[in-house]
Parts: C-alpha cells; sequence; structure tokens
C-alpha cells in the first residue's frame, strides 16, 4: 500500500508518518529531507539556482539514504545520510530552511527527485510525505491525505522545537519563515502544494498527535490495510 501526506510546513506530517511507519509496519520516506540534502550540498559548493549544468551534474552524482534510528528515550527517527555522511542535524539549520522552498522551485531538480521517489515505492508498505506526493508523485496512492493547521499553530510548534533545540529566534520571526515557506509552497510553477482530488482533509489544529495518528489510522485500515 501507498499512504501518500501532503501539507503545510508544521501540520505534523513528518511526526505522524514515523508513528504509522514504526506501528503498522510501513517504510518512511521523507521527502522534504531530500530537497533538504540537494539544498545544503548545494550551498556548500556554492552552486545557484541559475547554474543548471553544475546542478544536473550534482544531482547524477548524489546518493540519499536513510536509516531507520532510536534517540536516548526510545523514540523512532530517520537518519539521513547524503553521499554517506550523517546529515539528520544540518538539513534542519536556518541557512538550509531559508534557501529550501526557493531551490526546490527548480524542475530539473523536482523530475530527479521525484524519479528516485517512484523508485522507492516498488515492492513495500510506504508512507511518503511532501507537498506534490498526493498530486505528482502518487496522484493514485491507495491513501491521499492532506493535513493542515493555521500559520498561527504551525509557527507555535515550530518556534517550541527551535527554542527546545537552542536556536535564537522569536515566534513572530518563525511566523513570518512558516508565511513565506507557504507562499513559495503554493506557487511553485512545478509540484505545487495543492489539495489532490480524492485527499482527504485532516485539520489537525487542534489535535494531540496521537488523536492525528488515530484519524489516519482508521483512514488507512478503512482502505484495507491489515496490520501486522
Ligand atoms: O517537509 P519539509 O519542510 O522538510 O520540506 C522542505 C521544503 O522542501 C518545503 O518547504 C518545500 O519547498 C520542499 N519540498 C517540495 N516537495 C516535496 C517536499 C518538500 O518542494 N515533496
Amino acid at each position: 500500500m501507498i499512504v501518500a501526506i501532503d501539507g503545510p510546513a508544521g501540520t505534523g506530517k513528518g511526526t505522524v508518518s514515523k508513528l504509522i511507519a514504526q506501528r503498522m509496519n510501513f517504510t518512511y520516506i521523507d521527502t522534504g529531507a531530500m530537497y533538504r540534502c540537494i539544498t545544503l550540498k548545494m550551498i556548500r559548493n556554492n552552486i545557484e539556482i541559475t547554474e543548471l549544468g553544475k546542478i544536473q551534474e550534482l544531482l547524477n552524482n548524489t546518493s540519499i539514504d536513510f536509516e531507520n534510528a532510536f534517540d536516548d528515550e526510545g523514540n523512532y527517527f530517520q537518519k539521513v545520510f547524503l553521499d554517506g555522511e550523517d546529515v539528520t542535524e544540518e538539513i534542519r539549520t536556518p541557512k538550509v530552511n531559508e534557501r529550501v522552498s526557493p531551490y526546490s522551485n527548480e524542475p530539473i531538480i523536482r523530475s530527479h527527485l521525484v524519479k528516485m521517489q517512484k523508485e522507492y515505492a516498488s515492492s513495500k508498505d510506504i508512507i511518503m510525505e511532501g507537498r506534490d506526493i498526493t498530486t505528482v508523485v502518487f496522484p493514485d496512492a491507495e491513501v491521499k491525505i492532506y493535513l493542515d493547521a493555521t500559520p498561527e499553530e504551525r509557527a507555535n510548534r515550530r518556534y517550541k522545537e527551535l527554542v527546545a533545540k537552542g536556536v535564537e529566534t522569536t515566534y513572530e520571526e518563525t511566523l513570518e519563515a512558516i508565511n513565506k515557506r507557504d507562499y513559495n509552497d503554493r506557487t511553485k510553477p512545478v509540484g505545487a502544494l495543492k489539495i489532490a482530488e480524492g485527499a482527504t482533509i485532516v485539520d489537525t489544529t487542534t489535535l494531540t498527535i496521537e488523536e492525528v495518528y488515530e484519524s489516519l489510522r482508521k483512514i488507512i485500515l478503512e482502505h484495507g490495510y491489515i496490520e501486522p
């Protein structure tokens, strides 16, 4: 089965996908992490978004791998490897956050990553989340979900996460960054965030993560998935 999830930043797509992967035995693919890896590699190599030849060469010579891991409290997460190097932390730093949305507008980056995403799903039960999974990557997925929440609630969640990590920022700055990224994600010429035909919308604004998990689990079971 393919479970495809889209939605703006901070709706809990990653958190709930990890719970489903762990508890219901799906393989989790975080497509945002893939766009983040390419962005990081472009920053490190000083490649501008206009240098299409260099970008193509970079794409042809890049590997992105995921590895299941557990933190000190036993929570499942995924390590992300760029060309064999663990970049799990670095791809979530502000320098990558700022550039990832405009960089992922580039069609040659998108078509390369979409092809990789389709390949991951060839033989497993997959839960994949991002912005164009229900519309471009797997428009025929058995389960299509659009997760949503108000920008204020999403900024609130993101702000708490950043503070916990020791990043110096304010709620207002976080809200502004979320609004900017939303605007860019919704107006991309290719792969824009939108609600797919046949997608179920789940508004997470007032839900706990366990409540989001339960509503998605119910939808997945209704579509015929048999829990291991
Ligand atoms: O999901 P996450 O916030 O990590 O994604 C980072 C950025 O990557 C998004 O803001 C979006 O611009 C881009 N992205 C995309 N298509 C996807 C997943 C992410 O364009 N399928």
